[in-house]
């Protein structure tokens, strides 16, 4: 769950709003990956750069696609080996710094 998603617990309206929009955004559109239309409960408004980018504003809508849930869950797993990757990166740059300051 992204900050912005937990950040929204605390505007219900707000929230309401944004899944209105984004129902609209996706009517009749299809999967940007794959261009089929599914029922809309099957397709999903995806964040091209994801939520999990503090620089990313959510209601930007030239951030946005429509996705069907299969291409939506692939990007998301993408993201989120990514966000590991860098994880492990960041983690090993760190240890190397401070071992290269004990040598
Ligand atoms: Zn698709």
């Amino acid at each position: 769950m992204s900050a912005f998603y937990e950040a929204m617990d605390l505007y219900p309206e707000l929230v309401k709003e944004f899944k209105a929009v984004k129902r609209e955004f996706k009517r009749g559109q299809g999967c940007a990956v794959c261009h089929v239309k599914l029922a809309q409960h099957l397709m999903t408004v995806d964040h091209i750069i994801p939520l999990s980018n503090p620089d990313v504003d959510p209601f930007d809508m030239t951030n946005w696609q429509v996705l069907c849930l299969t291409h939506h869950r692939e990007k998301t797993k993408k993201e989120n080996e990514e966000l590991k990757r860098l994880k492990i990166e960041a983690a090993h740059a760190a240890h190397m710094q401070k071992a290269g300051r004990h040598s």
